[in-house]
């Protein structure tokens, strides 16, 4: 199971576009990824010695470049809910002489995602209704937010539990006939109390045990608007503040909240939008 899904991460890593100056201040400008909606775009920037900064703009994202040795990297979303055609891809380049701004055209390729029907007894669906959910969700989406300055994180991510895929990422889901939104994130089955590996390097924005919907859950930032999320845990090993390296144990698996039975659910979000983890499995070559 696993080794397909993986296959299907190769193929999915493509280079989108490569841009190369036409006159002088022009910069050179790689986009890689998979430009369908729940993809990422993995945006390079060549920039001359007078610049230091900028951000990248791409389907009302706007998400900084970091800047090391004269190349500008990003990552950005491709919004599961954007129809495809021709995207604008807006650079801006800050320097001693002031800001420029650059355009690039990034052609959204169609995906199909497939729909199920979930029927949960009302003692779980009752927990939708519980005091507390809409906090519950806003501090979720307040941690996922984030967009550190400076990423954190080295090489591909690797799954947090070693187990295969119950349920995909991006599903359309309807629970007890109700539109239910989009699974964002993968469902990893494996016994109650296995460990819970952070799946890259990171600082833990959020560590919670509290949340009736979501169950103990872990977010950790990666930097430059990445971010892990970890739910339906049993138990919490770190705390908010913690420094977390690839691999490191952050808690157990549980069937905490809105759960059936004993999994991880392990979502990836950048800059606030989930998308499809396996793009972080197998990086685009210079970012591994
Ligand atoms: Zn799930």
């Amino acid at each position: 199971m696993k080794k397909i899904i993986l296959c299907l991460a190769v193929i999915l890593t493509v280079l989108i576009a490569s841009f190369s100056p036409t006159h002088g201040n022009t910069p050179t400008v790689s986009v890689q990824g998979s430009p369908v909606p729940g993809g990422t775009l993995f945006v390079q920037v060549g920039l001359d010695e007078n610049s230091n900064a900028g951000t990248v703009e791409f389907a009302e994202m706007t998400l900084p470049l970091q800047v090391e040795k004269g190349v500008g990297k990003t990552i950005l979303p491709v919004p599961l809910d954007k129809k495809p055609g021709d995207y604008d891809l807006k650079i801006t380049i800050s320097g001693s002489s002031g800001d420029s701004a650059h355009h690039r055209v990034i052609p959204i390729k169609p995906k199909k995602y497939a729909v199920q029907y979930l029927t949960l007894p009302p003692s779980e669906e009752d927990k939708y209704e519980a005091p507390g959910v809409v906090a519950e969700r806003a501090a979720i989406e307040h941690a996922l937010k984030t967009v550190s300055k400076k990423y954190t994180w080295w090489g591909s991510f690797i799954w947090p539990v070693d187990a295969g895929i119950s349920t995909e990422f991006g599903i359309k889901r309807y629970i007890n006939g109700e539109d239910a939104g989009r699974h964002w994130g993968f469902d990893l089955p494996a016994p109650e109390g296995t460990p819970v590996k952070a799946t890259n390097c990171g600082t833990v924005l959020l560590a919670r045990s509290d949340f009736t919907l979501h169950g103990k859950t872990v977010i950790i930032d990666h930097g430059i608007g990445l971010t892990s999320l970890y739910i339906h845990l049993s138990s919490i090993s770190v705390k908010p503040g913690d420094l977390v390296k690839r691999g490191q144990v952050i808690g157990r698996v549980g069937s905490t909240g809105v759960a059936t039975g004993p999994h991880l659910h392990w979502g990836v979000y950048v800059g606030r939008e989930a998308v499809d983890p396996r793009m972080f499995m197998h990086l685009p070559k210079s970012w591994q």
